[in-house]
C-alpha cells in the first residue's frame, strides 16, 4: 500500500485520522466535527461507521487520504458532506441527494414514526407524500409498510428523478412518482394519510440561515417565498376533498411561533382534531389532524 507518514513518522490509522478531523472541524467551528469525519471516512473506506472503530487501527492509503484532503477541501467552502459524499443517512437506510433535493433531517424521523404510528390499524393504507424531494418520507413508508400504495408528488423533475432512483436502490414497488405543482394544481385523489414536510421557512428568515443551507440546498425546498405558511393554508382547503374518513393529515412544523401559527390556519378552517407532536428536545415538530 502507498503510505503516508505523519510528522512522528507513522501511518495515518482510521484513528489518527478521526481523532485530527475532529480537532480540525472543530477548530473550523463545524456543527457536528465527528460526523462530518465519520461521513467521509465511511463513504471513501466504503463501510459502516461501527466498522471504522473496528478497524480503527487499519492505516488509510496514500489515494484514499487525498480524496479526503478534496472532501475537506470542498466542506470548508460549505458545501455539506452528504452532497459531497452524494448520498444521507435517514431512518437506518442510504438516500442519494444531491444540490436538488433538500439532505433529509433526523426531526423528520418523527413525522415517520407519526404516520407509522397512524397507519398501524390500517390494511393497505394509501398515503399521499407532497414535496417528496429525496423520496425519504414516501419510500420510508413505503418500504415499512409493505402493505401500503403510495404517490409521491413533487414540482421538480431533477428531485423526481432522485427520489426514483431511490426507490430503486431500496428495493420497492409500492410506490408511484408523479410531477405536480401542488400550490398551483389540485389533484383528485382520496388518501388515508396526507403527508409532507413541506418548503416552511419565511422567505425573510432565509439570510439568516446558515451557509451550507442558503448557498446549497435547493431554495424550492426551503421556502415558499412568502410567510412559510402557505402549504398548510393549501392542506387546509383540500384537507375535506383529499382525505378519506379517519384519514389524517400529518405535517412537519418549523420552529418558534410556526407550529402554532400553521395549527391556527388549520383550526380556522374547521379542523379542530389536531394533535401537537413534540421532537426530543420538547419542541413540537409535527402535527397531526385527524379527520373523524
Ligand atoms: N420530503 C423531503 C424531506 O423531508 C423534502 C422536503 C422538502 O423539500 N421541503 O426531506
Amino acid at each position: 500500500m502507498n503510505s503516508v507518514k505523519k510528522e512522528n513518522g507513522k501511518p495515518w490509522r482510521i484513528i489518527d485520522v478521526i481523532n485530527w478531523g475532529v480537532d480540525y472541524f472543530e477548530n473550523k467551528s463545524l456543527e457536528n466535527p465527528r460526523l462530518e469525519i465519520e461521513i467521509f471516512l465511511q463513504h471513501i473506506l466504503d463501510c459502516k461507521k461501527i466498522d471504522l472503530y473496528i478497524n480503527f487501527e487499519n492505516e488509510v492509503s496514500a489515494p484514499d487520504l487525498n480524496t479526503l484532503k478534496g472532501y475537506i477541501k470542498r466542506r470548508l467552502g460549505n458545501e455539506p458532506s452528504q452532497y459531497i459524499v452524494g448520498k444521507s443517512n435517514f431512518y437506518g437506510r442510504n438516500f442519494y441527494v444531491d444540490n436538488n433535493v433538500l439532505i433529509p433531517r433526523p426531526e423528520t424521523e418523527i413525522l415517520i414514526n407519526a404516520c407509522i404510528e397512524f397507519l398501524s390499524m390500517k390494511d393497505n393504507p394509501e398515503i399521499i407524500d407532497i414535496g417528496t424531494g429525496s423520496g425519504c418520507i414516501g419510500i420510508t413508508l413505503a418500504k415499512e409498510i409493505p402493505s401500503s400504495n403510495v404517490i409521491a408528488i413533487d414540482c421538480s423533475e431533477k428531485a423526481l428523478a432522485i427520489a426514483d432512483k431511490n426507490a430503486k436502490y431500496i428495493g420497492i414497488k409500492n410506490i408511484d412518482f408523479v410531477k405536480s405543482d401542488f400550490l398551483k394544481q389540485s389533484i383528485d385523489l382520496r388518501t388515508d394519510l396526507l403527508v409532507s414536510n413541506p418548503p416552511y421557512i419565511p422567505k425573510e428568515d432565509i439570510s439568516t440561515l446558515m451557509a451550507d443551507v442558503k448557498e446549497y440546498e435547493p431554495s424550492e425546498a426551503l421556502t415558499d417565498n412568502l410567510d412559510g405558511l402557505e402549504f398548510y393554508r393549501v392542506f387546509s382547503k383540500r384537507f375535506d376533498r383529499m382525505i378519506k374518513i379517519d384519514g389524517a393529515l400529518i405535517v412537519e412544523v418549523g420552529k418558534d411561533e410556526h407550529p402554532l401559527e400553521a395549527k391556527k390556519i388549520i383550526e380556522q378552517s374547521g379542523y379542530a382534531n389536531i394533535e401537537m407532536i413534540k421532537d426530543y428536545n420538547g419542541d413540537i415538530r409535527v402535527l397531526k389532524v385527524m379527520k373523524c
